[in-house]
């Protein structure tokens, strides 16, 4: 790190990402120039980033950016070769690289890299918790939380950084190299994004890249796509599954069954225990998958991964149970809101797919009435058909697919589909959902929002729909 001491390093893309490369390096003594297309009243970033004294350049890409002098150009995953200070760059033989790879290059501690199409933050967190708990000092950062270089800059070699990485991050990766990376499903979103489902996998495959025999991959054995992929993975690999009893991993006894649409109460009745299977043969039973601390099919496998990829950082196994009992729900991630007139309401916001909302919705043995519905990126949503005839009661839906859905609901054969139409006022129209489905319901059903759908058509985030709907329950 200390080599980029007064030497110019090019940073393009002021997204948040752009924001704290640009920071770590100036903080490394480099003198920094931050660039980005947009107009300077679109980047409010520039400002903190001025302050500090460093260059930030808006509205076009200067002649001059990137010189013979420029010792690193660190651009946004987003951002294409064929732009022309990264092609500059490529002329001149400055070294490219993304704000993840400057992150491992700076990183003194071992990194734990979870990716996956869903199940990414909860993973993280939980075994930032199981980390915690066994007082290896896990740094928590990525996707979620605190960004990848700020963590870098501050580890210490005796430390984990458990990095959450989005398929989108780990792009323009090229030498980044996890000890322990964990792969926890590839189901199909964001196919706007990587164009289609073999460049997503490819993205997804590039954080086993670099690893070598002594270094560590947690797979999920229940998905065909990360099955196949074990197979070429170069470090040792440690399967998890909840649906097989594996020769060596992490499963559960008895498994699952496949749609089996189980509910907290067959899990329980079941005494499914989560068991760790060592490669000689021996068997450690951790903990019964009733006493974990959040419910469903796909928490349970979440549990799993963080279980291996804890035990592969040298967590001993009798630490695992406490933080895996006294584990939370995430917010807006099947989170209980509250309970009105025997009626509870539930906020999965952070479900941007039917991936995401068919196992929300199989976690509950009651009947659901399902607030969905947002950004339309193409999907027909047929997939939810056979989800919505036998779980649901109503579906109240907005958005920009909200004829779409509303025409599975009905292919569906569903009594009750009422459709919020769009307003100026997004907290009115999330409200107004809330209130169709409280008077749809009866004690005993679920409310429970989970849409489906990205949020960016009505508002700014997840976050900000999550909160909307839990305000809205709570002044029912
Ligand atoms: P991500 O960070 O990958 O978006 P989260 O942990 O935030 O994942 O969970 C988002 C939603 O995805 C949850 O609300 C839940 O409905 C669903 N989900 C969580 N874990 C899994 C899993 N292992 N498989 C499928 N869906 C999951």
């Amino acid at each position: 790190p200390a080599s980029y001491k007064g030497r110019r390093v090019v940073v393009i893309g002021l997204a948040r990402s752009g924001v704290s490369v640009a920071k770590v390096f100036h903080e490394l003594g480099a003198e920094v120039i931050v660039n980005d297309m947009k107009s300077r009243d679109l980047c409010p970033e520039a400002d903190e980033l001025t302050a500090l004294g460093i260059s930030v350049i808006c509205g076009y890409h200067p002649e001059d950016l990137v010189t013979e002098e420029t010792a690193l150009l660190v651009k946004n995953p987003g951002i294409p070769y064929t732009s022309p200070p990264v092609k500059r760059a490529e002329e001149l033989g400055v070294e490219i690289i993304t704000e993840v790879e400057a992150a491992y290059w700076l990183s003194p501690a071992p990194i734990i890299g979870i990716t996956g199409s869903n199940g990414k933050t909860t993973t993280t967190t939980w075994i930032g918790e199981i980390l915690d708990y066994a007082g290896l000092k896990p740094i928590v950062a990525g996707n979620i939380g605190r960004p990848l270089c700020e963590a870098a800059l501050e580890a210490e070699q005796d430390q984990w950084i458990v990095a959450e990485l989005s398929s989108f991050q780990l792009k323009g990766t090229s030498a980044f190299r996890p000890h322990i990376a964990l792969l926890l499903n590839i189901a199909e979103t964001h196919l706007d994004y990587h164009g289609d489902m073999d460049d997503y996998v490819n993205s997804k495959a590039k954080l086993f890249d670099n690893q070598t025999e002594d270094d560590i991959a947690i797979v999920n054995w229940d998905d065909p796509e990360c099955r196949a992929l074990s197979e070429f993975l170069a470090a040792e690999v440690i399967p998890f599954s909840v649906y097989e009893k594996l020769g060596s991993g992490i499963y559960i006894d008895p498994p699952f069954e496949r749609d089996g649409g189980i509910t907290e109460e067959e899990v329980e009745a079941l005494s499914r225990k989560i068991i760790f299977k060592q490669a000689d043969g021996l068997e450690t039973i951790i903990l019964p998958v009733a006493e974990l601390g959040i419910p469903g099919v796909h928490n349970a496998a979440n549990a799993l991964a963080a279980i291996g990829a804890s035990i592969a950082a040298g967590v001993a196994l009798e630490q695992l149970r406490p933080p895996l009992r006294g584990f939370n729900a995430v917010e807006h991630r099947l989170e209980f809101v509250r309970e009105v007139n025997g009626v509870k309401y539930y906020n999965d916001s952070k479900a941007t797919n039917a991936v995401a909302t068919t196992i929300a919705v199989q976690s509950f043995s009651s009947k659901v009435i399902l607030l969905a519905g947002g950004l339309d990126r193409g999907s027909d949503y047929m997939e939810l058909e056979p989800l919505f005839r036998e779980k649901l009661k109503a579906l109240v839906t907005f958005g920009q697919t909200r004829e779409k859905l509303s025409r599975v609901a009905e292919l569906a054969g569903l009594a009750r589909v009422e459709i919020v139409e769009p307003s100026d006022d997004v907290e009115s129209v999330l409200r107004q959902a809330v209130m169709q489905a409280a008077a749809i319901a009866e004690p005993g059903d679920i409310v429970l929002l989970s849409p489906a759908c990205a949020s960016w058509d009505m508002f700014k985030s997840y976050e900000q729909r999550g909160r909307i709907f839990k305000d809205s329950a709570h002044t029912l």
